[in-house]
């Protein structure tokens, strides 16, 4: 999709696009490029256990006496 005189250094058309990175404008004349996205993916990361490897051995319940 190309944006008529929305570049804000030339007043050239900006063409709007999408790489890795997100979406972003460039404009035809200058090749300026304006993000219009944020740059980063966020991820959810669920809460648990915190640290890496085996879990630790339960103790041994006391028997009955
Ligand atoms: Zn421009």
């Amino acid at each position: 999709m190309v944006d008529f005189k929305a570049c804000p250094r030339c007043k050239g058309d900006m063409v709007r696009n999408r790489d890795m990175y997100g979406e972003y404008a460039q404009c035809l004349q200058c090749g300026n490029a304006v993000h219009t996205q944020s740059a980063r993916a966020t991820f959810e990361v669920p809460i648990g256990r915190q640290r890496p490897g085996r879990p630790r051995k339960q103790k041994a319940k006391q028997p009955a006496a």
